[in-house]
């Protein structure tokens, strides 16, 4: 007995990630799209189940590709609105080492809901606290992408280098390295889905070179090796960070990576900023992803990732919001925006279009994420869509529809449809109840802070 084949018909306008013209629409078969129709077709087959989406916008779901959930508790803290990274970061370490299991399970679901109503289907997320009490921390976050319907890469981040040995982290939060092995590995046993249509995924995420020990790194590249799972960090976001790895390694960032085997097509790196060319050509001829996270970079005054030039050495480019923390939203369609304004202000208006950053944020993104099932739009892949509806008054007056969404600011996706089934519908979460969420984490930001 197969399930009922829906036909989206005749979109707005349509966005495929590829070449294909969907103009006609999509046939999903349970979850995934089986046909795409160009402009007039029919379906080739029957369809029990018909959706106009003559008023929507349909894009391949949006793919985060880093993000740390947590840091919903701490947006807009006073303390940091106007630091840059290092001052930023410890000044919030002691309020993040005091965050619970409870606290944490609010932060993914308002982190998650707030993604999925900006159309992103997967969220990548890194998270690397686990303080006495949230040994956990990854359990409860595969629990709320549950709830949520979402698909998400849950990297078991990880710190090891604390203070006391020359790194930045206070020495609460940091783990022994056969602790976070033994876990990495328990959870990537326990959760890792392989192949089409994966739910939850889990990579390993040391979180930076001033963080963990040249040991972890490698033994994260070993384990992620040996048990085929993917490799995220952050690097060469600011020049503290180059001159933290000089002083410290005598090496700048991409040496560093080489020199703990990270140098490879299972990489994936937020921010990726500071590279000089013979690392952007080195960079590229091994595969690593980067995932830009340009309102960060902006809000810590970080730099601007060299994008194009990454692209023609190799590397692959996806998007990211970052950590709540430092955007402060978790808004993937607002950050595509974000993206081809700054990388306009970088290559000018005419290299950086529409049309180039969503495909970051789809296709792109994916990449990055290992997958090949999800960021576009064609027969075989993932029924994961994002659609948006043009009649708000900030896209009064606009003419071409898929400019409008970035251009006009387009902020919360009308529908969302995961594996073939719709999350978003009319706006609004299916089955959550956003203001008893929104009661519950308020209260639970103001506990963190308070201590
Ligand atoms: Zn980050």
């Amino acid at each position: 007995m197969s399930a009922p084949r829906t036909w989206l018909k005749n979109p707005l306008a349509v966005f495929t990630a590829n070449a294909l013209d969907a103009r006609g629409g999509l046939v999903i078969n349970g979850t995934v799209i089986e046909h795409v129709l160009a402009a007039g077709e029919q379906p080739p087959v029957p369809c029990e189940r018909v959706f106009d989406a003559r008023e929507h916008v349909v894009l391949p779901g949006l793919i985060n590709t880093h993000h740390h959930f947590y840091q919903t508790l701490t947006r807009a803290w006073a303390p940091v609105v106007n630091q840059p990274l290092f001052p930023w970061l410890k000044t919030l370490y002691p309020v993040w080492a005091r965050l619970t299991p409870g606290q944490l399970a609010l932060a993914s679901k308002v982190a998650l809901a707030e993604l999925l109503l900006s159309g992103c289907t997967t969220a990548a997320d890194h998270h690397y606290l686990f303080p006495d009490g949230l040994e956990h921390a990854i359990d409860v976050q595969v629990e709320a992408v549950r709830e949520l319907g979402m698909r998400a890469m849950l990297t078991r981040g990880s710190m090891s280098l604390g203070q006391a040995d020359g790194g930045l982290p206070p020495q609460q939060t940091v783990q022994q390295g056969e602790t976070i092995l033994a876990d990495s590995q328990r959870l990537i046993e326990r959760y890792h889905q392989r192949g089409d249509g994966a739910h939850v995924q889990i990579a390993l995420a040391p979180c930076s070179p001033f963080s963990v020990t040249p040991e972890i790194m490698r033994a994260s590249a070993d384990m992620a090796e040996r048990l085929d799972v993917r490799l995220h960090t952050h690097l060469a976001e600011t020049l503290d960070e180059e001159a933290f790895c000089l002083q410290r390694f005598g090496l700048r960032t991409v040496d560093y990576l080489d020199s703990v085997g990270w140098l490879g097509p299972r990489t994936w790196l937020a921010h990726g900023i500071h590279f000089n060319p013979e690392e952007i050509q080195r960079l590229g001829a091994a595969g690593v992803g980067i995932c830009h996270c340009p309102t960060s970079n902006m809000r810590l005054a970080s730099g601007i990732c060299p994008s194009l030039e990454l692209l023609a050495a190799g590397a692959g480019l996806g998007l990211g919001v970052d950590g709540s923390a430092s955007n402060d939203a978790s808004n993937l369609i607002l950050e595509a925006r974000q993206a081809l304004y700054l990388q306009r202000l970088r290559y000018g208006a005419e290299r950086i279009t529409p049309a180039l950053v969503l495909g970051w944020a789809t296709r792109g993104s994916a990449g990055l994420l290992g997958r090949e099932d999800i960021g576009q739009l064609a027969p075989g892949k993932q029924a994961d869509l994002a659609l948006f509806k043009l009649d708000d008054l900030r896209f009064s007056g606009s003419h071409d529809p898929l400019a409008a969404l970035l251009l006009c600011g387009a902020d919360r996706a009308d529908r969302v449809m995961i594996g073939g089934r719709w999350r978003v519908e009319d706006g609004q979460v299916e089955g959550l109840d956003v203001a008893g969420l929104i009661a519950d984490h308020r209260q639970a930001a103001q506990a963190l802070v308070n201590g």
